[in-house]
């Protein structure tokens, strides 16, 4: 998958030995599409995080300038998008809604 830096849009790209970026954008023509980062992290109405089934793409400015950032804040969910960003599971998503998979029963000694 390949992102259009002009337009935003995403479009399939099979890949070749010996390519380099920016790519031939398909939908453009121009010579303007980089590999983008894929969010899947939603933040509903009510706060809590969710996984979606449709990433937001984004493109991170070093792929534009080598010495642009290297993280990015996703224009969709706030969330840090970083280099080969992960895809959260279940586990990730619940962390972040602060919901523990063990109740904690500690009491405090004096
Ligand atoms: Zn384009
Ligand atoms: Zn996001």
């Amino acid at each position: 998958m390949l992102q259009c830096a002009s337009s935003g849009q995403v479009f399939s790209h099979g890949f070749s030995i010996g390519e380099s970026q920016p790519f031939k954008c398909k939908i453009c023509g121009k010579e303007d599409a980089y590999i983008p980062e894929k969010c899947y992290w939603s933040k509903g109405a009510d706060g809590k995080w969710a996984i979606k089934d449709t990433p937001t793409y984004v493109i991170l400015p070093y792929r534009l300038d080598p010495e642009g950032a290297r993280t990015l804040d996703c224009p969709d969910c706030g969330r840090v998008i970083v280099g080969h960003n992960p895809k959260p599971d279940q586990a990730d998503i619940d962390r972040a809604n602060g919901v523990t998979g063990e109740s904690e029963s500690g009491s405090s000694g004096g």
